[in-house]
């Protein structure tokens, strides 16, 4: 391990560490575009230019502190005059033909551009000549817009797809002021599972989700932890939604209980800093119609009096077998467990399985199983297929992926489910469920790490929590 110093301060490196990785190791901050710590270094951007003093009296030198590896004893500046002044004139150059689109941009708030610019330059463009124009709005693929103007070619969105998804799907044509970031002919950027993550690592505002375009300032929106249910990755993840300070009452309210994107939140031991195109996706997943009324037999009811003829189904059954979620949260299905286990023959179902045209496994995120907490079921439950006792009389059927065409003749179904379906109205008794962003729990994914959720909104009134529903349908049976 090498000692050096910065700013006359002995600072301790890994072996092999470059000065930046070191400095910001040991809590020197050295400003950056094009370097991120997953990507290999290109080193083009310039930005995080140091000052290496010279041994014995010699003159000093600069150099560029992502591709410089420390050796023992050199002392490195960070912030002297020299460095500021070549740092001032690096971002005079990057803004060269940066349009003043922040008032407009979807970065804004969370652009490193802006923040380096105040940090270290804050002054007018020197340059007298128009910037070059280039193109906006352009369709880099399905999901993804470039704006051509701000793109500061730092060549991270080309590396990514180089080194981490493997699509090869974008490039640089030309050169100079003329280079453009374009998807690769021969490359499968618009198919790239894992695409989105450009738009975040994309450190100005070049690369725009389609989807959240324009959509919401970020600085309106709070990041509340949480767990991708996708797969059995369980990517962990912030659900990004409207902050209560900034609640709308008049202008779409919806807007106030909607999931406005999903970003990554880094986890070494589960996802590293990425996450794929359908964790990004998990709005249009969460907020599909909901089931928000009990019924009997399709007929609208209280939720005490479609509890009370759970029980009475219950305590007549003399063979249930019940068909646990791999969606229930590790506390649901131990709850289950324990309050209902021994009373019922106990299947795990999964409630997802690949959509045509998804990619069903890789070897970087994506997992076969499409259910987040297929482990803990298994666990609890057993790893035994789902299947029909002779003479099983009732099924309580917890989620959704069960076709209700193999239930067992004249058996009564109580259907817990948090989505409108049409076997809502069939069931016996059905009761509406709470979905993930309306509650707080953890899943346990394939590999044995356990992340957690927390809630972003309310539930409806008439909306219960599967736990509670475990609870009052023990009730009667524990008594007995
Ligand atoms: S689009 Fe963004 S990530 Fe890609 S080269 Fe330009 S600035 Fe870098
Ligand atoms: S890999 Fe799986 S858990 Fe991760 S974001 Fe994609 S679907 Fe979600």
């Amino acid at each position: 391990m090498p000692d050096f110093f910065i700013n006359g301060q002995p600072v301790h490196a890994e072996r092999g560490q470059t000065v930046l990785q070191a400095a910001l190791a040991a809590g020197f901050y050295i400003p950056y575009f094009c370097w991120h710590p997953n990507l290999s270094v290109a080193g083009n951007c310039r930005v995080c230019v140091v000052e290496v003093e010279g041994e014995g009296g010699g003159g000093s030198w600069s150099d560029i502190a992502c591709n410089m590896p420390v050796t023992e004893g050199m002392r490195v500046l960070t912030d002297s005059e020299p460095v500021r002044e070549q740092r001032k004139q690096i971002l005079q150059f990057i803004l060269l033909n940066h349009p003043v689109d922040c008032g407009v941009c979807d970065k804004a708030g969370e652009c490193m551009l802006q923040d380096h610019h105040y940090a270290y330059n804050g002054e007018p463009s020197v340059s007298t000549v128009p910037k070059v124009r280039a193109t906006k709005y352009f369709q880099l693929s399905d999901r993804i817009v470039l704006d051509n103007e701000r793109c500061i070619v730092c060549s991270r969105c080309v590396r990514f797809t180089r080194e981490v998804s493997g699509s090869h799907g974008l490039g640089i044509q030309h050169r100079g002021d003329h280079s453009l970031v374009r998807a690769a002919e021969d490359g499968a950027f618009n198919t790239d599972p894992y695409s989105d993550n450009v738009v975040d690592i994309c450190p100005v505002g070049a690369l725009l989700s389609k989807r959240f375009l324009h959509k919401a300032r970020v600085w309106y929106l709070q990041p509340t932890p949480s767990v991708c249910p996708g797969c059995a990755r369980g990517c962990t993840v912030n659900l990004w939604h409207r902050k209560h300070e900034w609640k709308l009452n008049h202008l779409d309210p919806k807007q106030n209980t909607e999931i406005a994107r999903v970003t990554p939140l880094a986890n070494p031991a589960v996802n590293g800093p990425w996450i794929c195109n359908k964790g990004r996706d998990l709005a249009a997943l969460f907020e599909r119609p909901r089931a928000e009324q009990a019924l009997l037999k399709g007929r609208p009811v209280a939720l005490g009096e479609a509890f009370a003829a759970a029980r009475r189904l219950i305590d007549d059954a003399g063979r249930p077998v019940a068909l646990v979620s791999s969606w229930g949260s590790n506390e649901e299905l131990a709850a289950f467990k324990r309050l209902l286990g021994s009373r019922f023959s106990c299947f795990v179902k999964s409630d997802q399985r690949p959509a045509p045209g998804e990619v069903v496994e890789d070897d970087i995120l994506i997992r076969a199983d499409k259910n987040p907490n297929t482990a803990t079921a298994k666990q609890l439950f057993g790893e035994a297929p789902v299947a029909f006792p002779d003479g099983a009389d009732l099924v309580l059927v917890w989620g959704e992926g069960f076709d209700f065409t193999q239930l067992p003749r004249g058996a009564r179904v109580i259907y817990l489910n948090a989505y409108l379906a049409p076997e809502n109205g069939h069931a016996d008794v059905f009761v509406p469920i709470s979905i993930q962003t309306e509650r707080g729990g953890h899943y346990t994914n394939f590999d044995g790490h356990t992340g957690s959720f927390e809630r972003l909104f309310a539930p409806k009134p008439t909306v219960a929590h599967a736990e509670d529903v475990f609870a009052k349908l023990a009730t009667t049976v524990e008594v007995a």
